[in-house]
């Protein structure tokens, strides 16, 4: 067996924006991402981010100056 080819494959700790933390393998111990299977709208069915936009255009248009 050859030594030094592949990069040491370890256990991460994967911590999300949304406080979700979990792990996984990879070369780094330590990941941060922003988001996951557990807030992505594809896992979730939540359409949260054009909820909000929509939300956030009404308020602006409703208080405009
Ligand atoms: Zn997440």
């Amino acid at each position: 067996m050859k030594n030094g080819i592949h990069p040491e494959y370890k256990e991460a700790t994967v911590t999300c924006a949304c406080g979700n933390i979990f792990k996984t393998g990879s070369v780094k111990e330590d990941l941060k991402v922003e988001i996951c299977s557990e807030c992505h709208p594809f896992f979730t069915g939540r359409q949260k981010f054009t909820d909000t936009g929509g939300r956030i255009d009404k308020f602006n248009k409703k208080y405009k100056r």
